[in-house]
């Protein structure tokens, strides 16, 4: 079994290095822009511990948008199902940094993976505490659910971000103006830009999204993070809203939940099975790696993983 699943790790990386610099590397946070566009790595976490690496899996990048995954788990669980009252849950079918549809629906943003809903969430998760206190929360928490000290906020990116973030902050306003942000919206960009500048390398995200392929439980830890139906209603937020327009050409192609990054970062989850960790920073339309998504793609196919078995 672990030699199959090496194999198929293999093979779906030498078909995704195939579409090595088809896509684009996202330039419109000017420090994400330096990055070489033909790096690619792969990571299985297994249940058990083990992990299956290929390719640049030790580098670490910025997770970007994979960061809303987990600020949704922390969010559930301090506010809990009150959440809802500040985010949809419905797919958008439209780009990640809309404004359109956020008019149209007064300012509760569609699901919290797009980022007006990501921003909502993080104010939410603030709940009355300071932004430094709860950025350094989540970096904790990414540290203990990658089971590795050392990851860090890249404050560059941090700062590149925020300085190009005319477009975040509107999206911010925005919510504010429906009454729909309760803290100050300096405060919870300055979170949202931290917690999108996390630098981690596929190894240890794809140990880090073990809890959500195990029913909320972190199986090497034994740490129960989130309720396990918490954990199977974010693999369905995944599935369905994890690459904002690209989210059915995902769920059709790969077949299980994942969420992307402009960082070139997707985090796929096999529920049952294991975490995956795919990088490579050339990006689709929608702001998905195109070469991370044929590696994912191969290897579901190959071992037979889906959530619709
Ligand atoms: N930090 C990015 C932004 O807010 C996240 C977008 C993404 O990764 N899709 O624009």
């Amino acid at each position: 079994m672990t030699n199959d699943l090496r194999h198929h790790i293999d093979e779906a990386m030498t078909l995704a290095a195939a579409h090595l610099g088809q896509g684009r590397v996202a330039d419109y946070i000017p420090a994400l822009a330096k990055v070489d566009p033909d790096k690619l790595g792969f990571a299985l976490a297994l249940p058990d511990g083990t992990l299956h690496t290929s390719g640049d899996a030790d580098e670490a990048f910025s997770i970007q948008s994979v960061s809303k995954i987990f600020t949704l788990a922390l969010a559930l669980r301090r506010v809990g199902s009150d959440l809802w009252t500040s985010v949809g849950r419905e797919p958008s079918g439209s780009a990640f940094n809309s404004v359109v549809q956020l008019e149209s629906e007064h300012g509760i943003p569609r699901n919290p993976l797009i980022n007006a809903g990501a921003i909502a969430t993080t104010d939410r998760l603030i709940d009355g505490r300071g932004g430094d206190a709860v950025a350094e929360e989540i970096l904790n928490f990414m540290r203990a659910r990658a089971g590795d000290d050392h990851v860090e906020i890249d404050f560059d990116v941090a700062l590149s971000e925020s300085e190009t973030g005319a477009r975040n902050r509107s999206l911010a306003h925005f919510m504010d103006a429906f009454d729909n942000l309760k803290h100050p919206v300096e405060t919870v960009v300055g979170v949202y830009f931290r917690q999108c500048a996390i630098a981690m390398s596929c190894r240890q995200l794809a140990r880090a999204g073990l809890f959500l392929a195990m029913e909320g439980r972190d199986p090497l830890t034994g740490e129960q993070i989130v309720e396990a139906h918490r954990a199977r209603r974010i693999n369905a937020i995944m599935m369905l809203c994890g690459h904002y327009d690209n989210s059915g050409e995902f769920a059709f192609r790969v077949g299980l939940p994942g969420k992307s990054g402009v960082g070139g970062g997707i985090l796929c989850i096999a529920p049952g099975q294991g975490s995956i960790a795919v990088w490579s920073p050339g990006l689709n339309e929608a702001g998905t790696s195109l070469a991370g998504a044929v590696a994912l793609e191969h290897f579901a196919y190959a071992a037979g993983w889906s959530v619709f078995d």
